[in-house]
């Protein structure tokens, strides 16, 4: 087992040691494990910070790796919130540290956190939708410095109550034109598998965007768990793997400086 979407104390919404983490994935016998703290530049939410400083962050991941050598391979990765004002001051962040994975992800837009900020609140569902694939498609125009794209269908998190999420037909063109682009770019999806915790019943993307992905000619799939708690790591990991073999795909990825390495489904 693999998880490369985990939280640790370096991101402001997990209250976890990276060693608490550490130890749960050894317990489980996860292989490996990347560490994908937050860095959300440039929000309002709330005031609330969501920035680790790299410096103490790779000494502490260093630190793990040295005590946990030969019982697991742990890498430093990390989850930035992208907005298309912030490329250049993402580009830097990854340019100058020797990240092994960067997952994109769009937790707010226009500075307003999706969450926080009840973004789909007072909004006609589709507009809601509409208007968040637009700004990650401007992302994904704009930004190349990244692995794979976060939880893509996050906004379904979000909708005060699930059955007000249109049918995908309804908004599959808006997917076509984004994993086109991603495929082009050749840059990978994530199955964040936190998508059950959230009661949606599915992983984001749920599998009609993982399909289309296929048909499209995607290829390259992570798997994460996004555990902001020890019990949460390598979550559903195995039906997540069994999902992507059924539709079709031989391997998930896992991502060493930055490049890919193929992991055979079994
Ligand atoms: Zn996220
Ligand atoms: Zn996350």
């Amino acid at each position: 087992m693999y998880d490369f979407h985990i939280h640790s104390d370096f991101s402001v919404d997990c209250k976890y040691l990276m060693e608490e983490m550490v130890q749960s994935a050894v317990e489980k016998g996860i292989k490996s494990i990347c560490f994908t703290d937050h860095i959300d530049y440039d929000l309002s939410g709330d005031g609330i910070n969501f920035e680790f400083r790299p410096v103490d962050y790779f000494k502490k991941i260093n630190q793990m790796k040295y005590k946990y050598m030969g019982q697991i391979e742990i890498l430093s990765g990390v989850e930035i919130g992208m907005q298309p004002h912030l490329v250049q001051r993402y580009n830097g962040l990854i340019d100058n540290h020797p990240f092994d994975f960067v997952i994109m992800s769009i937790h707010s837009i226009d500075k307003k956190d999706i969450y926080i900020d009840q973004f789909t609140r007072g909004k006609k569902p589709m507009e809601a939708l509409n208007i968040y694939y637009d700004y990650l498609y401007n992302c994904l125009e704009k930004f190349d410095n990244y692995d794979v794209v976060g939880h893509i269908d996050y906004i379904d998190r979000y909708f005060e109550d699930f059955s007000l999420i249109p049918d995908f037909k309804e908004y599959s063109s808006n997917i076509e034109n984004i994993l086109k682009i991603i495929i082009e770019k050749g840059k990978g999806l994530e199955v964040n598998t936190a998508g059950m915790r959230y009661k949606l019943g599915y992983y984001n993307p749920k599998a009609e965007i993982l399909k289309l992905y296929k048909e499209l000619g995607g290829e390259i799939v992570t798997i994460g768990s996004d555990a902001h708690n020890p019990e949460h790591i390598g979550y559903h990991y195995r039906e997540a793997e069994k999902m992507l073999r059924d539709l079709g795909f031989k391997y998930t990825y896992i991502y060493r400086d930055r490049k890919k390495v193929p992991i055979h489904i079994n």
